[in-house]
């Protein structure tokens, strides 16, 4: 039995543990020079997690630390750790882009073309990440009359200064609450331009006495506290979303409270009173944002981007933003196959497909692709989901089988959470079969894989 694992990410690399936990002779497939996925390609000045980063980080090495959110860097570099101390790194082969995969029903395996040749294996696990590898950028009328400098937050590097230049940052999520407040520790003047507003919660990114408390315990040798901690963590996390979403009008006011002795009342209506409901799209997390704002620093603007001129932007509400550099956080584009599949001869449509459990796509044989949560930690759903693969290939090779797979099926799309970047590409989305997008539910019940819901083959003679 051998499995092929595309992507050094954090699933990649959470696969490469539990393979490696459970016997099975893996290679990794990786596109890039180097591990850790988007904590990897994503470098613009402020890129960090905005899930406790205690959570998130694998249940089988929690990551101690005195802050609750860890910057890019950070993260990476306990990816690289983990790749290392479970013997990971060895089977990535980097700078190897998997541009095809063929399974071939009659012999039972995949053959998995690269850009660094094909290679073949029983069993594939896709950690191929959830975003293209090129932005969205809106069309901006008149953006090539703008005689300063256009750039997008994803090819952005936190290295480049903007010192004695007018930056305006356009964006209104995660992305653009991270970036605001060291971009405008690097630049003359900052303004941060949303179209519309989101809901933002500021934190002091410092870690409480229950985690140090967990955290102290675990360093001396029990193990138990963090895991309780991240149990707890994820529950009220849960509760939170479920409650927000089902008191809209308490949530909307409990973030009125939050922001209010901040920004004044006047701002508070133009800048943080989003059109929707909490917990409708992710909830940015901020550090350091309120004081900037006080100080001067960032300048908020609430409106849409009418034209460029050359000098810089006219804004729906007729007013001009002059400006030397415009950073635009206006997100990403998803694609969650990053290659083309085939069954034999036959092309693989993966548009609608439906992902039973997160885990396996509908029709496709011996193919698994965690899909981790979306409303919280990454791997509060793609780490049980690896140990469910787990299951299902110990139980294989037990067994004596050969294939695996779960009927395709028409569903309809029902995501989560309805930011825009999840509405432009809703018709083609897969469709999630089998979970109550809740962690902590999902945990206890529904990532346990019925193996009656599965379709078994003997291996071929
Ligand atoms: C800035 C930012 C902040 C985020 N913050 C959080 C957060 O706080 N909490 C959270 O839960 N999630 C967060 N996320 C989401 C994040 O994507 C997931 O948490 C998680 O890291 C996904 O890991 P992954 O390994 O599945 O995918 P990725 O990290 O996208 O890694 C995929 C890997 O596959 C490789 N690859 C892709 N295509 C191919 C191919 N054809 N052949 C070979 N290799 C290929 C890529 O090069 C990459 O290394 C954030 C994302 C971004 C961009």
């Amino acid at each position: 039995m051998n499995v092929i694992v595309i992507g050094a990410g954090m699933t990649g690399i959470a696969a490469g543990y539990y393979l490696r936990a459970n016997n099975i002779s893996y290679t990794v497939l990786e596109a890039k020079s180097d591990l850790g996925g988007v904590w990897n390609s994503h470098r613009w000045h402020g890129a960090r997690c905005d899930s406790d980063f205690i959570k998130y980080s694998f249940s089988f090495r929690p990551f101690l630390s005195h802050r609750c959110l860890q910057r890019r860097a950070q993260i990476q570099a306990y990816l690289r750790d983990v790749a290392q101390e479970f013997g990971i790194l060895e089977h990535i082969r980097f700078n190897t882009r998997v541009v095809k995969a063929v399974f071939d029903s009659r012999r039972q395996r995949w053959s998995v073309h690269t850009t660094n040749g094909v290679f073949t294996a029983q069993f594939l696990i896709n950690g191929n990440g959830y975003f293209a590898d090129e932005p969205y950028v809106p069309a901006f009328k008149d953006g090539e009359r703008f005689k300063g400098e256009i750039i997008h937050t994803s090819q952005l590097s936190e290295q480049r200064t903007f010192v004695g230049k007018k930056v305006v940052l356009v964006g209104s999520g995660s992305t653009a609450i991270c970036a605001a407040p060291e971009l405008a520790a690097v630049s003359g003047s900052l303004v941060l331009l949303q179209r519309s507003p989101s809901y933002i919660y500021e934190i002091s990114n410092q870690a409480g006495p229950l985690i140090r408390l967990c955290q102290n315990l675990y360093q001396r040798g029990l193990r138990t506290p963090v895991r309780w901690l991240r149990g707890y963590l994820q529950l009220r996390d849960d509760l939170i979303f479920l409650g927000f979403r089902r008191f809209p009008r308490l949530a909307r006011w409990f973030f009125r409270q939050h922001w209010r002795p901040a920004v004044g009342e006047q701002a508070l209506r133009e800048h943080f009173n989003p059109r929707y409901n909490p917990w409708q799209q992710r909830i940015a997390v901020a550090i350091g944002l309120k004081e900037k704002l006080r100080a001067g620093a960032i300048t908020m603007k609430t409106a849409e981007i009418e034209r460029f001129t050359d000098s810089g932007i006219v804004l729906s509400t007729g007013e001009s933003i002059d400006c030397d550099v415009c950073v635009l956080a206006t997100g990403l584009n998803l694609r969650f196959f990053a290659f083309d599949m085939y069954l034999d001869n036959a092309r693989i449509a993966v548009e609608r497909i439906n992902f039973y459990k997160g885990l396996l796509p509908g029709g496709i044989p011996n193919y698994f692709h965690p899909m981790g949560s979306w409303h919280s930690a990454w791997t509060q759903r793609a780490e049980p989901l690896l140990r469910s693969a787990m299951r299902i290939l110990c139980h294989m090779r037990q067994r004596g089988l050969g294939v695996v797979s779960v009927p395709r099926q028409e569903l309809e799309a029902r995501p989560g959470i309805t930011p825009t970047y999840v509405m432009r590409s809703l018709a083609t989305m897969p469709r999630l079969q089998g979970t109550t997008n809740i962690p902590t539910i999902d945990n206890l019940f529904s990532v346990r894989v019925g193996r009656a819901s599965l379709r078994f083959a003997a291996v071929a003679q």
